[in-house]
């Protein structure tokens, strides 16, 4: 009996070093084999078993030869076997489906973007899925290998059977999206939250490293944020935290949002209320550059076309881009005053017309801050419309490195 726990410490242990050391491979791009003993306080011949197993067994890691000596012998130089090993990360939106691989250090190999066209219903959007994913499959170097595929949904998603419990935006509730997909592609699936996945995108790659408190507002259809606190992204009892767009910001509000409440910040400053006021416009005739950009179409008005009203200096889309960001600042205000995050990232399709909604936020802040979070810095996420593809493949990467998708 003492025997085979002592068997199983010794198995455990080289599992719990092998991390180590793929972590520390992730972290530094490249790194030599005495560096690799030095950072983890692990000997030489531990560091040698390991890297060899990454390099013969897992196909994960590559010998890059002798680098330049310092005196002494030359170090040898390892790093992520990259040309065939790849990830591909998925960004299921109401509005459109995209699509990106990238290899073990996100550098991007391909990307795809169709519309989503929520209209046709769930088995074209599962077909749509299917071929964005067939797509970029045959755009990997024969015999190379994808390790996974990261699904970001909007809605309340459990993590770990991949059901979509609930997504408004999409209409769904408990829909199996895994099964239908494990049916046509013989891959790896893991799913999350979009927006939670582009906190987890900019905590493992985004610009800034070693952040440990920020928060990402993913404003489009509809508005919510993930929320990192202390270097853990927030998941809430239920897997709920981050509801940011269900705040009321105008108790005295008639705007009834979806969830059923008045006034929600969702109700009143999402992709969804800006196109809604340029609707209004249109109808009360008050704005000519709106009327002459949609060619009096009130369908064809969409937030993006207000932006580009306000910039030809369009008065009444100066309106509604100002009352919307005063309301997100609120939400800002709230989400700043309660965690004391050093960064909020802005992002979604609403984030994309330029500096437009920054410039405005930056403006109006303050007046919602406490002294003490006023130097909290407003960015547009690092890695603009892939921000929830990069984080899908953040989710892969993570299970990569925890070991999760190997043979050992
Ligand atoms: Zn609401």
């Amino acid at each position: 009996m003492k025997k085979e726990y002592a068997k199983m410490d010794v198995g455990l242990l080289h599992l719990v070093n092998k991390k180590v050391v793929l972590e520390l491979i992730n972290h530094n791009g490249q790194i030599s084999r005495s560096d690799l003993a030095k950072k983890s306080g692990l000997t030489p011949p531990s560091i040698t078993r390991i890297v060899d197993e990454l390099i013969h067994v897992d196909g994960l890691v590559e010998s890059l030869g002798v680098g330049n000596s310092s005196g002494g012998r030359p170090p040898v130089i390892v790093k992520f076997k990259n040309d065939n090993n790849y990830i591909v990360g998925i960004d299921l939106g109401a509005t459109y489906i995209r699509g990106c691989m990238v290899d073990l250090n996100a550098n991007f190999i391909s990307e795809i973007q169709v519309p989503t066209e929520l209209n046709k219903g769930f088995s074209s959007i599962v077909d749509k899925v299917i071929k964005v994913i067939k797509k970029l499959q045959k755009r990997k170097e024969p015999n190379s290998k994808i390790w996974g595929i990261g699904i970001g949904v909007a809605g309340l998603v459990n993590s770990e059977t991949g059901i979509i419990e609930s997504s408004p935006d999409f209409g769904w509730s408990h829909v199996d999206l895994r099964k239908e997909l494990e049916k046509h592609l013989d891959l790896p699936f893991f799913y999350d939250n979009s927006t939670r996945l582009m906190a987890l995108g900019e905590l493992k790659m985004g610009a800034k490293e070693n952040q440990k408190n920020f928060a990402v507002i993913n404003i489009g259809y509809g508005i919510a944020s993930g929320l990192v606190v202390e270097g853990n992204l927030l998941k809430g009892y239920s897997g709920f935290a981050g509801e940011l767009g269900h705040i009321s910001v105008d108790t005295d509000s008639e705007v009834q949002c979806k969830c059923g409440m008045y006034g929600c910040l969702e109700a009143l400053a999402s992709g969804h209320r800006i196109a809604s006021l340029g609707r209004e416009a249109l109808l009360n005739n008050t704005s000519e550059i709106l009327k002459e950009l949609s060619a009096n179409n009130e369908s064809l008005i969409t937030a993006e076309l207000v932006a580009e009203a306000v910039s030809k200096g369009d008065v009444t889309s100066i309106k509604i881009y100002d009352e919307v960001a005063e309301y997100l600042c609120k939400g800002i205000g709230t989400i700043a005053n309660l965690l004391n995050p050093e960064t909020v990232y802005v992002g979604g399709g609403i984030s994309l017309n330029g500096r437009l909604l920054f410039d405005l936020i930056e403006k109006k802040k303050d007046k919602y801050l406490l002294d003490a979070n006023t130097k909290v810095k407003i960015l547009p996420c690092t890695h603009g419309d892939q921000a929830t593809s990069i984080g899908a493949v953040s989710l892969v990467l993570e299970k990569i490195l925890n070991l999760e998708l190997t043979g050992v």
